[in-house]
């Protein structure tokens, strides 16, 4: 099932994406929604972001791929980091290329979307419940910034650096082909089977001591080949299974 959220007229509203409608549901996805009955079709609604998490918990070097390509190998433990919830946007949403940075990377990545409250002492039925789907990922990093400023706060965290969507998929196999294209071309592939922690572990691991909301996300990483981006790049993700998360590149 696709779960989107979305402009409709004036209004914002969230709904079950079919091939040529979508299903509008009172409420969010988290608290048992139900359908209002009510329908439009896919082409008068403009997607946003899925969902507005509290957080984006991030995972570095989860791929031994990527891991290789940074001059390193797969941390023992995963290796986290955050994304404020201000760096969240949309499909067709554009990236800024900030003028305190003359480097920015693409970073495609699966997401996982939080679906409820999950926090220390979570059991591992529980763990496996709390996640509600996935969705696809940009980690837009300011490369030259990440290596200069010892931690990622403002290569990571800055506003337009989490494009996030185009919708939830609630079913998901683990060996989904995640792929990064910059104006048609292929720059990055990889497959969720290669992810050394998964989704469930990384849930798992991050609450044991951090709570994750209904609606946070987990981005788990990016194989290899990411590489920069110019003004008047389409910047596109694709999770096989999910869909594509298409962005422009402006001068920001
Ligand atoms: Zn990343």
């Amino acid at each position: 099932m696709r779960l989107a959220r979305f402009r409709f007229g004036d209004r914002i509203a969230t709904g079950v994406l079919e091939d040529d409608a979508v299903r509008i549901l009172r409420g969010t996805f988290f608290e048992d929604p139900v359908p209002t009955g009510e329908e439009v079709p896919v082409g008068d609604v403009r997607l946003l972001a899925p969902v507005l998490p509290s957080k984006v918990v991030c995972v570095g070097r989860n791929y031994p791929d990527h891991a290789a390509e940074m001059g390193g190998e797969v941390p023992a433990e995963p290796l986290l980091f955050l994304k404020p919830s201000t760096s969240v946007t949309g499909p067709g949403d554009p990236i800024p290329l900030l003028p305190i940075s003359e480097r920015v990377d693409h970073e495609a990545e699966l997401a996982v979307v939080l679906g409820r409250l999950t926090r220390r002492g979570a059991g591992p039925a529980e763990v496996e419940r709390s996640i509600l789907g996935f969705t696809c990922g940009n980690d837009v990093t300011l490369r030259d910034l990440q290596g200069r400023d010892g931690q990622w706060t403002r290569a990571k965290g800055f506003d337009g650096s989490c494009p996030l969507g185009p919708w939830i998929e609630t079913d998901l196999g683990d060996d989904a082909e995640v792929l990064c294209r910059v104006n048609g071309e292929v720059r990055q592939r990889g497959r969720t089977s290669q992810l050394t922690f998964r989704p469930v572990a990384l849930v798992a691991y991050i609450t044991r001591f951090m709570s994750l909301l209904p609606g946070d996300v987990i981005m788990t990483g990016t194989p290899a080949g990411v590489g920069p981006l110019s003004a008047g790049d389409e910047v596109e993700v694709e999770v096989e299974g999910i869909g594509v998360l298409g962005n422009p590149v402006i001068e920001g």
